[in-house]
């Protein structure tokens, strides 16, 4: 348990209109948690402070090496203004898993949810509560040492803030076209494309600037050896229905391993489909929507829980899923999922975590 020592803000900020559009991750509450670590004393020093600007020295390693980690999740507000979240044990997992890729220590699992709880509680009249939105909640660690030379730093910050956040779609499900990119690659098996962390989006911005001038919304990742089996998108994982069964790309170390995507699994199998986690390369795709067997394809992630596909090229070939039209499936798994997060649906998973 850790004794979080509370300062509140004596200036509170302004809370966006009801009606205001919000976009993502531009505003932020009025505190946030932050908490040291040094090296031989471990983490020390909870607290939730007002939201604030930090002082760092240019010389920080995080500047200069990337040693950095980050998480994402959301905070949901009911009816009767109970407040959710989502599987927040299985974010407090992954941290942990990328903290040792990127030699940052360890955080307990349970201090983590305490944390990202307890600010949550504090700013909870900041959760939006028109249809769609919620609080996006970005826990993360930095590499805090003041030295140049590459090692792993002896001190960090973690810290976990706050963006009330729109709703992803605000008319109704809206199917995106994708990109499939075959000239640069996001990561590698190895390398770190399983932990969440700054380095594997700088890899990926290129990508994404490319997909834009081409009027494509999100990139589709290949691996990084042959450039021939399909990854993940942006920051989604990938499904494909192919002839009845539900398809994605196994977890292979070089795939970030997706909340959304393992409930997607979960959600699928117990509605009796055939669920396949398994390599699949770009040419079996445009041999199944060629002989009409590529039903749906959809994005799955925390900001836009399903995100259906409508469109995908691949170098010259342009494939049409499904008319351009949501799949019955990707629309069945938003409204479960999002009903289950909202606390209007039975939570049969326990999936959901009440603040
Ligand atoms: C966060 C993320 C995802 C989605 O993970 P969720 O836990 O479902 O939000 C997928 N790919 C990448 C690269 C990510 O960073």
């Amino acid at each position: 348990m850790l004794d979080i020592k509370i300062t509140k803000t004596t200036e509170p900020k302004q809370k966006p209109a009801k009606d205001q559009p919000l976009g993502f991750g531009k505003i932020f509450t009025d505190h946030m948690f932050v908490m040291n670590y040094t090296e031989g004393q471990g983490w020390h020093d909870p607290r939730i402070v007002p939201f604030q600007n930090i002082s760092l020295s240019p010389a920080a390693m995080v500047y200069h090496y990337g040693q950095e980690m980050f998480e994402g999740l959301k905070a949901y507000k009911g009816d009767n203004d109970e407040v959710y979240l989502f599987r927040p044990d299985m974010n407090a997992k992954r941290t942990n898993v990328t903290n040792e890729r990127l030699c940052i220590p360890s955080i307990p699992e349970e201090d983590f949810v305490q944390a990202v709880k307890a600010v949550v509680d504090i700013d909870r009249d900041w959760i939006p509560t028109t249809p769609g939105t919620s609080l996006y909640v970005r826990p993360f660690i930095i590499a805090t040492d003041e030295f140049l030379g590459v090692a792993p730093s002896h001190t960090y910050l973690f810290m976990v803030i706050l963006s009330p956040s729109g709703a992803y779609y605000s008319s109704g499900l809206a199917p995106v076209g994708i990109w499939i990119e075959d000239e640069y690659v996001r990561a590698v098996r190895g390398g770190m494309g399983f932990a969440k962390t700054g380095g594997n989006y700088a890899a990926s911005l290129i990508g994404q600037v490319k997909a834009h001038n081409e009027d494509y919304s999100q990139v589709l990742w290949l691996d990084g050896v042959e450039r021939k089996y399909i990854e993940e998108v942006g920051s989604m994982n990938i499904f494909f229905k192919i002839d009845g069964k539900v398809v994605t790309p196994v977890l292979n170390g070089s795939i970030l391993p997706g909340i959304t995507r393992n409930s997607t699994i979960q959600l699928c199998k117990e509605w009796g489909y055939d669920v396949e986690e398994r390599r699949i390369s770009v040419d079996e795709l445009i041999e199944a929507q060629k002989s009409g067997k590529l039903e749906e394809v959809f994005g799955t992630g925390t900001a836009a829980v399903i995100s259906p596909v409508g469109k995908l090229r691949y170098v010259d070939d342009v494939m049409l899923i499904n008319n351009g039209e949501i799949g019955e499936l990707s629309q069945k798994l938003y409204d479960t999922m999002t009903g289950i997060q909202y606390g209007k649906l039975e939570d049969k998973f326990g999936w959901r975590v009440t603040v």
